[in-house]
């Protein structure tokens, strides 16, 4: 579990995508500590999300593992079938998190299917979760938080086009909705991660590439996923309620290098 924090979301109910690893398990476990109930979607890795619940319900949380592809629309109907099932009509915050880089390919070699599944998977997931929750988000105080990635303005590595394409959208699309949703006072808000520990890294990126990175941070590590609880538990607060259409980036600095 990662550190309790003290904003209260007692009864507040949750979906985070892409919650049995990484990022979204973090911030999943972050929630649930403090008080929410949590929906934690998976892709494929099944026994990872169980361990997700376990964990939430050994420490006195609640949490349901759902498997969906949220690139793919009737998955994400799927999906919310469930979140429908569990959190009784009102989904309190949602967590676009699921995504990920996909396989590199430069522009002039990049096939088709592998630019369109990264949209899918970064991006129009975003879209299909978001409009799947909208009449669940409760007015006056819903939250809805996507993870973008520091892609989204550096134009990410070479071979990486389809992913930063992807997350500057999201960034966006955050925007966006961000207006649609002000005058029920719903708040839409991203967080922009830079270089961050997980399984994109530790199966990705070699020890060399790794050191290069935590060079060009100005606080000179990557990050932990739990690195970003505490801004999601921020933006879920209820003190939080005049921030909207931001994109928040944690990064160690390296933005400014
Ligand atoms: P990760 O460790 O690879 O975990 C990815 C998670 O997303 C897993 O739970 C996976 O489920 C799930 N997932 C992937 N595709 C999915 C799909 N189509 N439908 C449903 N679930 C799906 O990744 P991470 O580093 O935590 O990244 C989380 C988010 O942060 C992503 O949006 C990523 O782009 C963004 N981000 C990460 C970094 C970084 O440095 N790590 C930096 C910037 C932005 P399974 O376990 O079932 O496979």
């Amino acid at each position: 579990m990662s550190r309790k924090l003290s904003i209260d979301l007692s009864g507040a109910n949750a979906l985070v995508t892409g919650a049995s690893r990484g990022i979204g398990r973090a911030i999943a476990e972050g929630l649930a500590a403090s008080g929410a109930r949590v929906v934690v979607n998976y892709r494929q890795n099944v026994a990872a999300a169980t361990e997700v619940v376990d964990t939430i319900k050994a420490a006195g949380g609640e949490a349901w593992a759902v498997q969906a592809d949220v690139g793919t629309k009737r998955d994400v109907e799927t999906l919310f079938r469930a979140v429908r099932e569990h959190c009784e009509e009102r989904l309190d915050i949602l967590v676009n998190n699921a995504g990920g880089p996909g396989d590199r390919h430069l522009v002039g070699t990049m096939p088709e299917e592998v630019w369109d599944r990264c949209i899918d998977v970064n991006l129009k997931s975003v879209f299909l979760c978001t409009q799947a929750a909208w009449d669940l988000l409760p007015d006056n105080s819903g939250r809805v938080i996507n993870i973008t990635s520091i892609s989204a303005r550096s134009g990410g590595p070479p071979g990486g086009s389809h992913y930063s394409a992807a997350k500057a959208g999201l960034s966006n699309f955050t925007r966006a909705c961000a207006k649609e949703l002000a005058p029920r006072g719903i708040t839409v808000n991203a967080i922009a991660p830079g270089v961050i520990y997980t399984d994109i890294h530790k199966l990705g990126t070699s020890p060399e590439q790794l050191a290069e990175l935590k060079e060009r941070t100005p606080l000179g590590m990557v990050g932990e996923a739990t690195d970003l609880v505490g801004t999601t538990l921020l933006l879920c607060s209820a003190d939080s309620g005049f921030m909207t259409g931001e994109i928040i980036e944690i990064n160690g600095g390296m933005l400014m290098n």
